[in-house]
């Protein structure tokens, strides 16, 4: 069998990838490739350019720079996420905290006076007035807020959170006898007078005491749970 040249090789090589040439060529062929490095490489070329075809290699490589870009503003941008990521999380962390806070012992709500039982107001020996309380609703009464309007009427103000509690014990602050002093209240705030006492809200409120009203006087048995003395 005679030699061929790369050239002629080389032009066959497609019609030899195809398989669409006689098997003598083919015969010549595989003996030139067998023999020439050159002939191999082309032939490897032509395989790989059939099986990957140009553009999806331009593609390719797009997506791969697209990859890298990502990859690179994701390592440029990874710490400041970090941080972002921390502060969003502690800001939520201190939002839900403050809100449970706020939902649960936040004393917001004024009680509504329709709940509350005011009775056996009588005035110590020393002045000041004691009085029963009592919330009929079963929910725990979490603080009382004193304030005074321009007027001289105070108000006892009973608050609870948004999320009422039920009362736990039964003689609790729910169901009690409190006392009011009326004189250390005008020192506190520089001797201006209080003329009227109520419970509750100015909107909505019991009154306790005003000033010309006449109490009994406190039985024996209260005045011992107010004797501190
Ligand atoms: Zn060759």
């Amino acid at each position: 069998m005679r030699k061929i040249s790369c050239d002629i090789v080389k032009d066959i090589l497609p019609l030899y990838y195809d398989n669409v040439c006689s098997s003598d060529t083919k015969k010549i062929v595989e003996e030139h490739l067998s023999e020439c490095d050159s002939c191999k490489d082309e032939l490897n070329r032509i395989q790989v350019d059939i099986i990957i075809p140009k553009e999806a290699i331009e593609k390719n490589r797009e997506d791969s720079n697209a990859i890298k870009n990502i990859s690179s503003f994701w390592k440029r941008s990874k710490a400041k996420s970090f941080i972002t990521g921390a502060i969003i999380t502690a800001i939520l962390f201190l939002l839900i905290f403050v809100g449970y806070i706020g939902l649960f012992n936040w004393n917001i709500i004024s009680v509504s006076t329709d709940v509350v039982k005011i009775t056996n107001v009588s005035e110590l020996t020393d002045g000041r007035i004691a009085y029963h309380v009592e919330l009929t609703d079963g929910y725990a009464l979490n603080t009382i807020k004193f304030d005074m309007d321009k007027n001289g009427n105070f108000y006892l103000t009973p608050l609870r959170p948004v999320i009422k509690k039920k009362v736990q014990s039964l003689n609790g602050f729910e169901n009690n006898y409190d006392f009011f002093d009326i004189k250390s209240q005008e020192l506190n705030r520089d001797g201006a007078e209080i003329k009227a006492l109520y419970f509750g809200t100015p909107k909505d409120n019991i009154l306790i005491w005003k000033r010309g009203m006449n109490l009994p006087k406190a039985s024996q048995e209260i005045e011992k749970m107010f004797d501190y003395e």
